[in-house]
This record gives C-alpha cells, structure tokens and sequence, in this order.
C-alpha cells in the first residue's frame, strides 16, 4: 500500500481574471503547477503523483507522474483522479490545490504524521480578519477564533474518501466539507501561512518582492582556428574568442549581471584564470554554480537584455539560435530574454573584426 499526491489544475480559474489559465501563469520563472509539483516529487513520500488538468501537460517532461483530464468543477476532477486509483492499492490521498505554489515539505511531513492515527487530516489556519456571518438580513458576529480556514493538501484514508465521493449528490469546495456533511471525524492540524492560495491576478501583484539589477560586460579577442560559442551555442564563423575558457562573451556577461544583482562579487573572483583547473571550460558550465546560488538564495529571474556589439556575425540571423540556448540554459521563458545587435561603425578593435563585446543588464526578484 503507498501514498499517492492528487495535484488539481483543473480549475477554470472564474476570479482569476486572465486569459490564461492560473494553473498556467508564470510564477517565480515555472507555470504556477510546476511548484507544489516539485515540492510533492522532492518529498520522496509519494509512489504516485497525478495531475489533473485540462490543459495538455506533457507527461514526459515531468519524472513518474500521470496525467488525468479534469471535470467541469473542483469535485469532478477529484472524483475522476480517485476513480483512475481505483485498484492500484492506494492506502493515503493528499490532494492540493495547484493554486498554492508554496506548499512545504515540513507541511507534508506533519500531515503524514497525523495519518498514522488518523483517516482524514487537513491544515488550517485561524482567522486575522473579525467575521461576521449574514443571514437573511441579519449580521451575527462569529467567534473567529472559532473559525478554521482550511487549507490543502487535505489527506484522506483511499477507500474512505472514494465511498464518500460516490454517494455524493452535493456540490462541494473542499473534501473536509464533504467530510462535515457526512459527519465523518477529521483531525485539524495548524497549516502554513506561506501555504496561501493565489485566487486573483492581485494576489500576485501584492505577493511582496524585491528587485534587484545587475549589469555584466565582456569582450574577447577573435582568433582563427577557434570554434566560435555566443550564449552556450556555436555559431558558424571564421574565428573564435581567445580566453582561458571557450570565450563567450555573452555567458560571461549574464553571469557577471547575475553575480552583480545577487552582490556576489564577480566572474573572476568565482574562476581565477590562473586555475589551470578551469582552462578550457565550456561556458556553459560556468553558468552551473551560479545558477545555483540564484535559486538557493530565491532569487528568480524577471528579464535579461543584452547587447552583443560586433560587426559579424549578424545578430539577426543568429538571435532565435543563441536565445532558445538561453532560454534552456538559465530555465526561464524565451520572452523573458531580448538580444540586440550592435555594430561598432568599423571602429576599433571591434570595427576591424578582432573583437567582439557584450554587455548584459538583468532584473532579479527575490
Ligand atoms: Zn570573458
């Protein structure tokens, strides 16, 4: 018997006042689904994680999911989630909202606990707010430390849930409620503040973060009889860039605007060209550490604009190239990502074709 994670992101998102799908946004550089996903695979506690969505998610871009088409509401999608584990010796269902994207491991680790003496475990959270509850005409004051506002994942004993779910008649928001209606016991442990549901376009504009810039820049002396690399890919030229690396001016730029918005110091500190140890490195994996660094200190990134000053290559011809590699490399949305070219008007060292430079300004939130 093993524990199986429900992911709903079925949702139809009618507060949510966007043309794409809430599920789908981009959230801290992933669609917002991508997070508690993440989350639930990192917990190591679950044989099974599904997804439930509408939207085509492709099963193979994800390690050990399934993919399962949604209902028209909350508790459709749930009912069909349950009936696709039907018979696949599911002792335990945890089934959250894809709309909380900061769900916790520690979170995870508590209700996993509490379902060794218990068939139904939910978190909740107190209320902040006064509450009043409207009937009829009449307003009554209501007790809010009385008041338990749940949240999810929300976990249940399989086979309990599953018969429950099958006498249902009623429209129901949660599974906790389709517990309360049918009497059944549930043991309420305190959730995670963090744990919030993002529900309108303004709950991400008040979701607060700082911004920080960075500005990198880098040349390189073009030689013959080099390959030659610009933003991890290599272009078709008649040069490459001299360096103790491959020489690429772009990568060496990002990394020093990223270093720069973090205050990390700079890219000669973190790979002194004296090293032999780092002689002919591939500027691409250069970029691994501080990727690194970024994301285990929460910095995400919100845009890259470069520009790339030589008289040949032609940016035009070479941009979709180096920004796809780009895009894949940093994890990040293409349009997240401008590259301009910029010729030196035959001037200098760049103007007679024996350099080219780069500079990168890049916005980080943290
Ligand atoms: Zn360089």
């Amino acid at each position: 018997m093993s524990d199986c994670f429900i992911l709903l992101s079925a949702g139809k998102s009618k507060r949510f006042k966007s043309k794409i799908n809430k599920q789908f946004i981009t959230y801290k550089n992933k669609p917002l689904f991508e997070h508690a996903l993440k989350i639930a695979q990192d917990s190591k506690l679950f044989k099974r994680i599904v997804v439930v969505s509408n939207k085509k998610i492709k099963k193979k871009n994800y390690k050990n999911i399934d993919v399962i088409k949604g209902g028209t509401e909350r508790h459709n999608s749930t009912q069909k989630a349950l009936g696709f584990l039907k018979n696949k010796k599911i002792e335990n269902v945890y089934i959250h909202d894809a709309a909380r994207p900061n769900l916790s491991i520690n979170l995870l680790m508590k209700l996993k606990n509490n379902l060794k003496k218990n068939r139904a475990v939910v978190p909740y959270l107190n209320s902040e707010n006064s509450v009043k509850y409207k009937n009829n005409n009449k307003i009554n004051n209501l007790d809010r430390d009385k008041i338990l506002l749940t949240q999810t994942p929300q976990c249940f004993n399989f086979s309990e849930l599953f018969n429950l779910y099958k006498n249902n008649k009623k429209k129901i928001t949660d599974e906790a409620s389709l517990y309360i209606n049918n009497n059944k016991k549930i043991k309420f442990i305190l959730g995670d503040k963090n744990n919030f549901k993002i529900t309108t376009l303004d709950d991400l504009k008040y979701l607060k973060s700082e911004t920080y810039y960075g500005i990198g820049f880098d040349i390189h002396r073009l030689i013959k009889n080099k390959k030659l690399y610009l933003g991890g890919v290599k272009i078709p030229f008649h040069s490459g860039l001299k360096g103790h690396s491959d020489g690429d001016v772009i990568l060496h730029a990002i990394i020093d605007a990223l270093l720069g918005a973090m205050r990390k110091s700079d890219i000669g500190t973190l790979y002194p060209s004296n090293l032999t140890k780092f002689k002919n490195i591939r500027s691409k994996n250069m970029l691994t550490p501080v990727l690194k660094l970024l994301y285990n200190n929460n910095f995400s990134i919100n845009n890259i604009d470069i520009n790339l000053i030589c008289e040949n290559p032609k940016v035009s011809i070479i941009r979709n190239k180096i920004i796809k590699s780009l895009s894949d490399l940093l994890s990040i949305n293409r349009n997240l990502i401008n590259l301009k070219g910029k010729t030196a008007e035959k001037l200098g060292i760049i103007g007679k074709e024996q350099a080219i430079a780069c500079e990168v300004v890049c916005s980080l939130s943290k």
